[in-house]
């Protein structure tokens, strides 16, 4: 772990603050691991003050990066993508030690850093407007997008660095800075892409404080973020319950919020569907990232013509999966982030006895791997129970029969939250209406495709409680920017719009 964390740059007690320097007042705490207890390095925080220090510095460095063209800034980025190719091995040991997914999925994590560190870079020779005829004589209509200012950026621990690249390479290269507030499970990781971000800045003479971070609490770091009207735009990604928090501080001053909230996923599996391919898009959904994805597979409608069948396949498979250390390339899936997820996987499951579901596999402890280590958990559930409409972020799997497909609908979009769903046919008429106006809810939906796994390309999020933001690909960056709409007369005349006569001044 010390050849990791130095190859990184990460000293045994680093410091949690950057905004073109290092620094942090706050308290110093553990980063933990959840693979076998040990202790990964010290982080010395952020206090009150830390942050707003940042906020200052972050919002002096986007004053001189807006000016910069945005092919320019797209150069430091494409040269993070570069050096994030370089870190990857090292960076993918960082994520799964600190936070628990198995390896294959850290590299695929910091692989997703790269993949945006592209999109961001064609983008940055793409931020265009449009023109729009004018309905006044000799007038021309038209749009620009600007820089917007600084981006407050507040991450999950699931996705330790991933979201936090989405976020801040697009909004770097609109000509934004960005202040990162990361889950308090994973400060090793953001430290580690911060320092990244930082050694490209200084090669290509940008102002590393456009990555800035404040490690911190969420009362200290988070709600600074939350309520400083120099951060017109805060992006959070977490909890529904701290989207609301969040959503309410930004609000309460006016700004804007990009809020990327907990899912509660489904998959229906259709009579006609393709049950081998059904089965590993639910296995690969419900058991990924051990159960904790804000699309992992929750809920599984399947008809009762091929319910049977299914359900003991996935019987079969969760009561197979290798569950052990993330780092060996056999593991499929590893620890929960903390012990206490472990414990919320075991409340829920007592929940849903006493709710009157059935428990068909799973939900053990396994402490001979360490205290975060359970086996995934597959019930019988149904739609009307309280505890399937709650996103339990763990590997908890309801699986559930229907008849008819009007009513498999409406159990599917029964749930507070929003965001992503699939299903297996090959019914064209059912995946039609599936993703019809009156089919899925949900943010995402996918035919013969599971709900974990999106690609970078296209905008990413949910609906309800899900917080309605997109970020990541299409058209997300104009999250980012300011959007300008401008009439130019061109005529010796003022005719005014709606064709409205006013006289002139006496
Ligand atoms: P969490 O809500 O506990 O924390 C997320 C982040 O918010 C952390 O950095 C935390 O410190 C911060 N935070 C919490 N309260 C805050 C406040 N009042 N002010 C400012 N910041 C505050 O979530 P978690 O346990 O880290 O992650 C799991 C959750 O994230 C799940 O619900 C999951 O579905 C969701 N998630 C959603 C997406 C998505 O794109 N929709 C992606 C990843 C994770």
């Amino acid at each position: 772990m010390q050849a990791i964390l130095s190859k990184l740059g990460l000293a045994a007690v680093h410091a949690g603050v950057f905004d073109g320097e290092w620094s942090g007042s706050g308290p110093v705490t553990d980063s933990v691991s959840p693979v076998d207890g040990s202790l990964l390095a010290r982080v010395r925080e952020a206090d009150a003050t830390d942050a707003e220090t940042v906020i200052s510095r972050a919002h002096e460095a986007f004053l001189a990066w807006r000016e910069t063209p945005a092919p320019v800034r797209g150069e430091t980025i494409r040269r993070f993508g570069d050096a994030l190719r370089v870190a990857k091995p090292e960076l993918a040991e960082l994520i799964t030690w600190e936070m628990g997914k198995i390896l294959a999925e850290a590299e695929g994590e910091v692989q997703e850093m790269i993949d945006i560190c592209d999109f961001a870079l064609g983008l940055s020779r793409q931020l265009h407007g449009r023109t729009i005829v004018s309905e006044r004589p000799r007038h021309r209509l038209m749009e620009q997008w600007h820089p917007l200012g600084v981006v407050g950026v507040i991450t999950a621990f699931n996705f330790p660095v991933a979201v936090w690249s989405w976020n801040s390479v697009l909004a770097a290269a609109c000509g934004d800075a960005v202040v990162w507030k990361p889950s308090h499970q994973t400060p090793l990781c953001a430290i580690a892409a911060t320092r990244i971000a930082e050694r490209v800045c200084r090669e290509t003479g940008a102002n590393p404080a456009i990555f800035s971070l404040v490690c911190g609490a969420s009362a200290t770091a988070g709600e600074a973020l939350a309520s400083d009207r120099r951060v017109p735009l805060v992006s959070a990604t977490g909890s529904c319950a701290m989207g609301r928090r969040v959503g309410q501080a930004v609000h309460a001053r006016l700004g804007r919020t990009l809020l990327e909230l907990g899912g509660n996923n489904a998959v229906i599996v259709a009579p006609s569907a393709d049950l081998e391919l059904a089965l590993r898009a639910i296995f690969f959904g419900a058991i990924g990232t051990a159960g904790q994805r804000c699309t992992s597979t929750r809920r599984v409608f399947a008809h009762e013509a091929v319910a049977d069948a299914l359900e003991s396949r996935l019987r079969q498979a969760f009561a197979s999966v290798r569950i052990g250390h993330p780092m060996d390339r056999g593991t499929v899936m590893g620890p929960l982030v903390r012990r206490g997820a472990v414990e919320d996987l075991l409340v829920a499951k007592e929940r849903l006895i006493g709710e009157g579901g059935e428990i068909l596999y799973g939900g053990e402890p396994l402490p001979r791997l360490g205290e975060c280590y359970v086996t995934p958990c597959l019930a019988r559930s149904r739609p009307d129970l309280p505890l399937v409409r709650e996103e339990v972020f763990a590997p908890l799997l309801h699986f559930m029969r229907y008849r008819d497909f009007d009513e498999v609908l409406k159990w599917h979009n029964a749930v507070p939250q929003g965001l992503s769903s699939a299903i297996f046919t090959r019914d064209l008429i059912e995946a039609e209406r599936f993703l019809g106006v009156s089919g899925s809810d949900c943010g995402l939906a996918n035919v013969n495709a599971g709900t974990s796994g999106a690609e970078i390309g296209g905008a990413f999020g949910g609906e309800k409680d899900t917080g309605g933001g997109r970020e990541s690909g299409s058209d997300a960056w104009k999250n980012y920017m300011r959007r300008q709409t401008s009439a130019i007369n061109h005529g010796d005349d003022l005719p005014l719009s709606q064709g409205i006569q006013f006289g002139d001044p006496p």
